[in-house]
């Protein structure tokens, strides 16, 4: 192997954000590039040796670690224990095992999720550890944010390149459409198809859980895709970089329902049950880091972006993660 060939080992390659991954490589390859997706088919991370034996199998130079135990509020609420030592787990054995193989460079994903609750906004790169997260999703928060704690030790005893990116929320093509498990976008669409596969009448109820007022950054996983291979190829730095929409396109939740009565031409009525949680109020995250770097980086407009998604479901719908 001549010295700038790349093997790249993408963990969570079958999920959300992996097979976003593997439909931009394959419209943007590079001859130089080897690209293997892997899932937890091919190994649980959680377990030490079964990382050991993967890496051993692919001998990647570069990994991308996206592998995770991910889900919406609700399923957080409700699993916070998993989320830790599952995250934790992964973590833990995805950079160490990296490292043990020489790997030159790692880009693990954290979210805008794991901010400090109680924080002034803007958030941005430098606030990660300034207090504690929210605590409807403090067992995935703590978890992600140890990735930057160990990528600065990794960096600091051994010389390593090993980085992060924070997505805000993000949906796509093959995300997770679990009525429990799911994030608002899935959790949605999942919702107004089901509601209307009997007849899209006017007595149906879509109902949105929480106020609808809490505040959130949605990016499409085809546009994160891209921004992930931009950090492999070209952002050689330890410090963590938010990977989000404009400020400026940041919505209510009870605009993104409205959103998406449209993309399914739904007729019925929308009612929000108030007894259900909000979650964080908002996490406003700023992109300034990102865009002094790629200040003309175009987003998929969200509507545009939900209308793909919701034809890409209701054409898998059979396949997808229900
Ligand atoms: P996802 O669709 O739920 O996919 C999770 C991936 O992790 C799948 O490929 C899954 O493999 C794999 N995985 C889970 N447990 C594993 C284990 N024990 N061993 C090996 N592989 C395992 O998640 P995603 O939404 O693409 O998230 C990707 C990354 O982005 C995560 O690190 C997440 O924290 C981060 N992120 C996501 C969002 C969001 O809104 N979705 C926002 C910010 C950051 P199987 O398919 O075989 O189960
Ligand atoms: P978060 O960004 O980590 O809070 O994760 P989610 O994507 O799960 O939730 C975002 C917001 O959507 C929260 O304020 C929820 O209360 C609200 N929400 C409304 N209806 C739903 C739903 O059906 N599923 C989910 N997951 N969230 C919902």
């Amino acid at each position: 192997m001549s010295g700038d060939e790349k093997i790249i080992l993408v963990t969570g390659g079958s999920g959300l954000v992996g097979r976003a991954i593997q439909t931009i490589v394959s419209e943007d390859s590079r001859a130089n590039e080897k690209w293997i997706f892997i899932s937890s088919k091919d190994a649980n991370l959680c377990d030490k040796k079964s990382t050991e034996a993967v890496f051993a199998r692919y001998k990647p130079t570069h990994v991308i670690h996206l592998a995770a135990m991910v889900g919406g509020l609700f399923h957080n609420m409700s699993h916070n224990l998993d989320f830790l030592r599952n995250n934790l787990l992964m973590n833990d054995n995805v950079l160490q095992t990296a490292h043990e193989n020489n790997v030159h460079k790692v880009v693990s994903c954290l979210s805008t999720c794991i901010f400090p609750d109680k924080t002034t906004y803007p958030i941005d790169e430098t606030m990660i550890h300034n207090g504690p997260p929210h605590p409807s999703n403090y067992g995935y928060s703590y978890a992600k944010r140890l990735i930057d704690i160990a990528n600065r030790g990794y960096a600091q005893q051994h010389g390593r390149l090993y980085t992060s990116v924070i997505p805000c929320n993000v949906f796509g093509p093959y995300d997770n459409f679990h009525p429990s498990e799911s994030h608002v976008v899935p959790g949605f669409m999942r919702k107004l198809h089901d509601l209307i596969a009997d007849g899209n009448t006017e007595d149906k109820v879509f109902t949105v859980l929480g106020s609808g007022k809490p505040l959130r950054q949605f990016i499409y996983s085809l546009d994160l895709a891209k921004l992930f291979l931009w950090v492999l190829r070209e952002y050689d730095s330890v410090d963590p970089i938010i990977l989000s929409v404009d400020e400026s396109q940041e919505l209510k939740i009870s605009e993104v329902a409205e959103t998406l009565v449209k993309a399914f031409d739904f007729k019925g009525k929308i009612a929000f049950d108030s007894s259900a949680a909000d979650g964080q109020y908002k996490k406003t995250a700023s992109n300034a880091k990102l865009r002094s770097y790629l200040p003309d980086f175009q987003f998929t407009p969200f509507h545009q972006a939900i209308k793909e998604t919701v034809e890409w479901y209701q054409e898998n719908y059979d396949q997808a993660r229900n």
